[in-house]
């Protein structure tokens, strides 16, 4: 392997020490303590496991954590009421109702409830509204996950191209928002892009965040270029059920400059983010300084 490994397990780490760092300052000096209040509706297994790890890792950096189960049929009247609760409590800075919600809800409209100052996930429309005008957001975690890996490795992104695979909402979009905002010139490449090949081997960075396991061989990737796996894909490999990425790991790093890996690379970066966004909306709620680095 040619390639500088990006270790996004090491860098979450490292953001959620400073995290801690901030918590424990706006304690001593102010007397606050932020807190997140994440919803679960549904008993989704997958989503059950988000939400204990984020609770977990919300208390151990020294923040309060408030978690609200509600059952699948519950009324969607009933989570809104929830939600406007939230808005309203003050020792709640971060609301995140965890996705996907239950059939009969409209997730539009259960996001779009959340007051937008506490929207930790960026997902509010006003929030992405904000993110691309260029002015200050809730900037989504996977992405400013990604965002802050690239500033730590390259220092500056200016000028460089970067080709974003995917254009969810959730992550393809905001990310080449991101990335234009420190000067890439930045192409989004989508499953109607021709020559899809073509535009990624122009890329000095790749972002690939598409869903399908291994879609993007090394004969892809630029020498040199920085790779960031977003996807999560879950296959069967001699027998054994493993987790690979968007990005066949073992020959793009044949050519990459660096790469993160799956997992180990985005995913733990995502929570990391998630309560780097809490402090910074609890120190804006109160008009205090934000921590420096952990923020677009
Ligand atoms: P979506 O399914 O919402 O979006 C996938 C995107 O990939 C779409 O824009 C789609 O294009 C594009 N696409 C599909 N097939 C192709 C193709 N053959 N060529 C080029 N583009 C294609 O996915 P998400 O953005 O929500 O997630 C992407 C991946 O990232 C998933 O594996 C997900 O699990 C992972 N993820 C990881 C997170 C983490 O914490 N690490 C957090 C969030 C997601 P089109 O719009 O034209 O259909």
């Amino acid at each position: 392997m040619a390639a500088t490994l990006i270790d996004g397990k090491a860098f979450a780490g490292k953001v959620r020490g400073q995290v801690a760092e901030h918590v424990a300052r706006l304690k001593e000096e102010h007397g606050i303590t932020p807190g997140l209040a994440v919803v679960l509706v549904g008993e989704d297994p997958a989503s059950q496991v988000y939400v204990r790890s984020k609770g977990k890792q919300t208390v151990e950096v020294g923040m309060n954590s408030y978690e609200h189960k509600l059952e699948a049929d519950t009324p969607e009247a009933d989570l809104l009421a929830l939600i406007d609760q939230l808005n309203n409590d003050p020792a709640v800075n971060g609301i995140l109702v965890q996705l996907p919600l239950p059939k009969h809800m409209n997730e539009e409209l259960v996001i779009n409830s959340i007051a937008p100052e506490k929207d930790v996930d960026g997902f509010h429309i006003s929030n992405v509204g904000l993110l691309g005008t260029g002015q200050k957001s809730m900037v989504p975690c996977t992405p400013l996950g990604c965002l802050m890996m690239l500033r730590d490795h390259h220092g500056s992104l200016s000028g460089m191209d970067a080709v974003v695979i995917g254009r969810s909402n959730i992550v393809g979009k905001p990310m080449a928002q991101l990335l234009l905002g420190d000067s890439c010139t930045v192409t989004i490449a989508h499953s109607r892009t021709k020559d899809l090949p073509d535009v990624v081997r122009r890329a000095d960075i790749v972002v690939a965040a598409v869903g399908r396991p291994e879609m993007v061989p090394g004969d892809w990737i630029k020498e040199g270029a920085t790779v960031i796996d977003v996807g999560i894909n879950r296959i069967e490999r001699d027998g054994k059920n493993v987790l690979v990425g968007d990005v066949d790991f073992a020959s793009a790093a044949e050519r990459a400059g660096a790469i993160t890996p799956v997992p180990g690379g985005v995913g733990p970066m995502t929570i990391a983010c998630l309560l780097a966004n809490t402090v910074t909306a609890c120190c804006r709620a109160h008009n205090l300084a934000e921590p420096e680095g952990l923020t677009a």
